[in-house]
């Protein structure tokens, strides 16, 4: 019956051929009652492992109190979350919806408000997401094909490469904003070097521009820090989460600060799911429990998995920070991710070519568990 089923569900994903009825902590199970080691982690969304205990507690609770309400009333979870959202980022206003792409949304529109000027400078083999004006700034031209016109004013400069930024910026009087992913998440898993992205921050605030860091992959404690740009010396005007925000319930926020939202009122924008009392509700613990110790545990598992990446047969190289790591291999890597599969793995590519394998381990993952994976890898790749 469910087989049947699949007709009628638009082709929009390449799916394997499992379906995964249950989660708890870093493991999944299939509906053949296998399990596996899920180091996808629904693309770096269930941090904090499946089910769990204290988010679905809280999850729990307020679906029992109250599900939606329009954004024309206040909410207690949402005004808590923005709240600690605020401290982690001095002081700055949030919007709330339900996902990256939205989010990529919201400060496409701010920047061109507030500043009242048009152009937005990315990097190519970024990602910002697949709504069209999250796409028109995604620099990853294979996306765009049969979805034109985009929208216009988008300039894209090279990754670590200060004079192609300098170009696209030039000459800057019509800039609204230049956005950047610290560590290219869907391109490839390619970290931003710490001069270039300061270059960027100096010159967005001498042409009047808006900094947009996009953080949906790499924020909320991925890469060892709360925030992965807190690692490259830069004080951003927006930020845009999503992702690990919510352990799984659908959320995304936009961050902004030093009055970059000075301009925006209502009506300007909004979103109906936008601040969901039971995804907010989540996701203040999701955003309380990352504490020092828990990214201390994210630097050294990370490190940890890197150390043996790096020693497995035909990897060349090991890019990322924290537990956003990508192994460039010898070898094309979707057979790889296949093959990890069949022995109780879960790991995923990146679009950057076929030869990246991409590992997003829940942030509480066990050395034990890092390498199990380890050991399947070498199995697969000997
Ligand atoms: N921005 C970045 C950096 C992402 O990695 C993604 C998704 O992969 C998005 C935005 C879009 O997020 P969503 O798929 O929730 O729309």
């Amino acid at each position: 019956m469910l087989q049947a089923s699949r007709e009628a569900v638009l082709p929009t994903y390449a799916r394997a051929e499992v379906m995964l009825v249950r989660g708890e902590g870093c493991r999944v199970w299939d509906d053949e009652g296998r399990s596996y080691l899920d180091f996808v982690g629904g693309i770096a969304v269930t941090s904090f492992g499946h089910c769990h205990p204290a988010v679905t507690a809280a999850a729990h609770a307020q679906l029992d109190e109250l599900w939606h309400v329009s954004n024309l009333y206040w909410t207690e979870p949402m005004l808590r979350l923005a709240a600690l959202l605020s401290e982690r980022i001095g002081g700055a206003q949030a919007f709330f919806c339900s996902s990256g792409a939205e989010a990529s949304e919201a400060a496409f529109k701010v920047a061109r408000k507030v500043t009242g000027r048009p152009r937005i400078v990315a990097l190519e083999g970024s990602f910002h997401g697949r709504t069209i004006g999250a796409l028109s700034v995604t620099g990853q031209p294979g996306k765009w094909e049969g979805f034109g016109p985009l929208v216009p004013g988008v300039s894209f400069a090279r990754p670590n490469d200060v004079e192609s930024l300098e170009a696209a910026i030039s000459p800057g009087g019509d800039l609204a904003a230049i956005v950047l992913e610290p560590v290219l998440g869907e391109g490839g898993v390619v970290p931003l070097e710490r001069d270039f992205v300061q270059t960027a921050a100096e010159r967005a605030r001498e042409v009047g521009a808006l900094l947009w860091v996009d953080e949906v992959q790499t924020g909320v404690g991925r890469t060892g820090t709360f925030f992965a740009y807190e690692q490259l010396g830069i004080e951003p005007d927006l930020v845009t989460l999503a992702k690990g925000l919510g352990n799984g319930l659908p959320i995304g926020a936009l961050l902004a600060r030093n009055g970059a939202a000075d301009a925006i009122g209502p009506g300007d924008h909004g979103a109906t799911f936008g601040g969901n009392p039971v995804a907010c509700a989540a996701a203040c613990v999701v955003v309380e429990s990352i504490d020092d110790d828990l990214l201390a545990h994210v630097v050294a598992t990370g490190d940890r998995l890197t150390a043996g990446l790096v020693a497995l047969p035909g990897v060349q190289e090991v890019r990322g920070r924290g537990l956003m790591l990508a192994a460039a291999l010898a070898r094309d890597a979707p057979a790889v991710v296949d093959a990890c599969r069949e022995r109780g793995l879960l790991v995923l590519t990146a679009g950057a070519g076929p030869s990246v394998l991409r590992l997003l381990p829940p942030l509480v993952v066990e050395d034990a568990e890092i390498d199990e994976a380890l050991g399947i890898l070498e199995a697969v790749l000997a």
